[in-house]
């Protein structure tokens, strides 16, 4: 049996806890590895290597450190094939999936490698009588990101790229799922450049995500996750003084007016519910047509593309979509179809009980389709996470607004329709972080920021963009007077700018 490590100060580690996890194969369902679990000791010698390597790579210069990030995406240019293979095979999305996983979070390095520019300050002559004022972004030490097991790659490099790129040393905590690509791409940094300790990863459950959050010398935690524990850490990051950012669940609403072209409609709609398992924070999981005639109308054409899907092995080749992530995962999801037949939903298409020929102890589920769900059914208020699409019907336009606004997640939404005027208002108007029109996953790309609302997002900044280097920096404002030679004599009172 394969034994995985930690990456600490620059090399791989054993686990010394002596817990372990199992990581699957979930096309074959077998297990491939076990990952260790690191004990508070563990998290405190990771912690203790980038505190000390953080002062080296803090007093570089900006530019020399986006040197290591531009040698290490030429790095993964190379191992690309490798890496996807890897990551499809723990984490059970198809191939080309997997290269999409990883490109989504080349391009936020990309996007960090520019970060001299975000890190420069802001300068003021003349504030007063020979007063000039000046701020800069510095680094804040050692910070920490904890992640999900549905985006192995890119979730870590949204979090480390603009992080390191701003002079911090990082600490990562992946998901005990997959946890191989990110302990890749660790050693990837390091062939890059990156001094031995600025990039650990530690891997662990909840005893290592508490050593983080214990530790007084992490000082910022960047996480991506379900909500409820997304409340956890950011509670517990604030309470021990840390800045904190935790993003979690989704139930994420496509709203079609009945003007829309249909057939558009419904192949956005399966590759947004479907792909990847519906295991994605912006996959689509509830379609909302406006009026009984499109409602019907698309049903009918989602019910005959469902049936058409073909669900394999993530390394298959034609597969549209691979199993779930783990036999819990799929017994979970499982258990809401059971309880949408409870509640009274009208199941058009049941993915229950799935066999794959060669495969049949893997996780698979098959495309599962509802019509006639109400907002007072679990399947619609709570976030089911795997390849299940409702259809939840609207009278009318303000309605489906209504729906989408007052859902408790707020992580995406999307509208399709041909009517700029609806377009237009549903963008201002609804009460949701990321807004598609015509577009079902509206993912923004590097340079733009990404984060939910309501209950898919804590903490008042968002992930990469600009919003990222403000994250991960503090901002220092020195205030000088030159001459030094000018004597007013004693002031008592608050100095002001005449
Ligand atoms: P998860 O919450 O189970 O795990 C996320 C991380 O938290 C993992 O590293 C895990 O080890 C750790 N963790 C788990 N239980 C913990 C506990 N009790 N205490 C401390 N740490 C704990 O999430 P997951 O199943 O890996 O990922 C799927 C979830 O992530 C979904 O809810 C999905 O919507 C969400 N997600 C959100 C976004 C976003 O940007 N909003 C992006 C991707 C995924």
């Amino acid at each position: 049996m394969r034994e995985l490590t930690h990456f600490i100060d620059g090399a791989h580690v054993a686990g010394a806890s002596g817990r372990f996890s199992d990581v699957f194969d979930p096309s074959t369902g077998a297990v491939q590895a076990r990952v260790p679990l690191a004990s508070v000791e563990e998290v405190q010698a990771a912690v203790t290597s980038a505190e000390s390597a953080q002062l080296v790579w803090g007093s570089w210069n900006p530019q020399r450190r986006a040197r290591v990030l531009l040698s290490f995406l030429d790095l993964v240019a190379k191992d690309t094939p490798n890496l996807a293979r890897l990551l499809s095979s723990e984490h059970g999305k198809t191939l080309d999936d997997a290269k999409g996983d990883i490109q989504r979070g080349v391009e936020v390095i990309e996007f960090a490698a520019g970060g001299p520019h975000l890190l420069k300050g802001e300068y003021t002559s003349g504030a007063g009588t020979g007063i000039d004022v000046y701020s800069m972004r510095q680094p804040l030490g050692v910070v920490a990101g904890i992640t999900p097991f549905n985006f192995p790659a890119m979730i870590p490099l949204w979090k480390m790229g603009p992080a390191l790129a701003a002079g911090n040393a990082f600490i990562l905590k992946p998901s005990e799922r997959d946890p191989s690509v990110p302990l890749r791409l660790a050693e990837l940094f390091l062939e890059a450049g990156l001094p031995a300790g600025v990039l650990n990863v530690v891997n662990g459950d909840k005893g290592a995500v508490d050593a983080i959050l214990h530790d007084h010398r992490v000082k910022a935690v960047g996480f991506v996750g379900s909500t409820p524990i997304a409340q956890y850490i950011y509670s517990t990051a604030a309470a021990n003084g840390k800045r904190a950012q935790c993003f979690g669940g989704a139930k994420n609403h496509m709203i079609v007016m009945p003007d829309a072209d249909l057939d558009q409609v419904a192949d956005a709609l399966i590759g947004a519910g479907y792909g990847s398992a519906g295991e994605r924070c912006m996959a689509i999981s509830v379609a909302v047509p406006v009026g009984a005639e499109a409602a019907d109308a698309l049903a009918a054409k989602l019910s005959e593309r469902v049936s058409q899907l073909k669900v394999g092995p993530a390394l298959g080749g034609d597969s549209d979509y691979g199993p779930l992530v783990t036999r819990e995962a799929l017994d979970r999801v499982a258990g809401y179809i059971q309880t949408g037949i409870d509640e009274g939903a009208t199941l058009l298409a049941d993915g229950r009980g799935l066999e794959v020929p060669g495969y049949e102890k893997g996780f698979y589920l098959g495309p599962t389709l509802f019509d006639h769900v109400t907002t007072d059914m679990t399947i619609y208020r709570e976030e089911v996470f795997g390849p299940v699409l409702v259809i939840a019907r609207a009278d009318d336009y303000e309605q489906a607004l209504a729906m989408a606004s007052e859902h408790e997640f707020g992580n995406g939404v999307a509208i399709f329709t041909r009517d700029g005027d609806a377009a237009r208002d549903f963008a201002a108007r609804v009460n949701v972080g990321m807004v598609g029109v015509n577009v079902p996953i509206p993912v923004p790309i590097a340079y733009h920021t990404f984060g939910g609302w309501k209950k898919s997002g804590f903490g008042d900044l968002n992930q990469h963009g600009p919003d990222a280097f403000r994250f991960y920096t503090k901002t220092k404002t020195v205030t000088s007077r030159w001459p030094s030679g000018i004597k007013e004599g004693a002031s008592f009172v608050i100095p002001t700018m005449h």
